[in-house]
């Protein structure tokens, strides 16, 4: 991704995108402290825009850093991001985190906090999986307690078992993983949360532990709109063998249906495909 035409908007100025560079005693670097966004424009618009940026600012605040740019700001940038690369259909990703000055230890008070937006174009994210279901393995690493970590943040450090997680599932041919919780309930998967039915009632992890996906909350309201009971609470393992359709939300993913998670399967049934189908109308509006 470091290759290529563009521009790239750093600390409120564009860069050409080859030279969007950081200095390598970045704190971020060393000690997980950035936190980021992935948001997706559809027809020139980013879907759920505020919100997105909001979260970003929640999730500094939540490692104790302010982002030196207020909301509105960020909104102002993000749509020169898409102007400047002449993109209406794109994959969105604004970012910030501690930088580069004269600490160079675990405590950062006087780096400063560095701000980048980047946007490239970006199809489906598990593939063909949106036709006949993803595959997904079943990760060894385990959500951390909110106690442990500031787990609703969107923050990179929550990512380290995510690549791990992922690259496991890959190796074994599966397109993504998914984890269970620091408790043994079911959480989500490595970028996108989780969603069950059974009986036609939809089931979901409560989000007390991970992120409460924006995407999971339109289509929990998308849900609600067609009268469909929808259970957020905790998910033990030996009830996926029960579940008879299951699929993703995220940005990234959309609502992805799953086809089969280790050796429990699933059906690609019409909720799910109507969810799926309404979502990528609804985005669109
Ligand atoms: N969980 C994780 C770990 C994620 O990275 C994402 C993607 N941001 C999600 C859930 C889904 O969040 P959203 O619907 O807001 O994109």
């Amino acid at each position: 991704y470091d290759d290529r035409d563009g521009k790239i908007w750093m600390d409120g100025q564009f860069v050409d995108w080859r030279s969007a560079k950081v200095h390598v005693l970045t704190h971020a670097m060393h000690y997980a402290s950035s936190v980021f966004e992935g948001e997706r424009a559809y027809n020139g618009k980013i879907f759920k825009s505020r919100e997105h940026s909001e979260r970003l600012h929640f999730s500094a605040n939540a490692l104790d850093f302010s982002l030196p740019y207020s909301v509105d700001e960020i909104e102002a940038a993000k749509a020169a991001v898409l102007k400047e690369n002449g993109l209406t259909d794109a994959y969105v990703r604004a970012f910030a985190w501690r930088g580069a000055g004269s600490d160079m230890g675990v405590a950062s008070k006087n780096n400063p906090v560095r701000v980048a937006i980047a946007a490239w174009e970006w199809g489906n994210y598990y593939g063909d999986a949106k036709m006949k279901g993803a595959k997904l393995d079943i990760a060894k690493w385990k959500r951390p307690s909110p106690e442990t970590i500031p787990s609703h943040a969107k923050a990179a450090g929550l990512y380290m078992i995510c690549t791990m997680s992922k690259h496991a599932a890959e190796a074994k041919g599966c397109s993504d993983a998914m984890m269970f919780d620091y408790r043994g309930y079911v959480a989500e998967a490595t970028g996108a949360n989780i969603f069950f039915v059974k009986d036609g009632e939809v089931h979901t992890p409560k989000p007390d532990c991970f992120l409460n996906g924006l995407t999971r909350q339109t289509v929990i309201g998308m849900l609600k709109e067609r009268g469909i009971t929808v259970h957020e609470r905790h998910i033990m393992p030996e009830e996926l063998e029960g579940f008879e359709q299951c699929w993703l939300t995220g940005t990234a993913a959309e609502v992805t249906p799953v086809g089969q998670i280790g050796d429990y399967t699933f059906e690609v049934g019409a909720l799910t495909r109507d969810i799926s189908d309404s979502y990528e109308k609804l985005v669109r509006l």
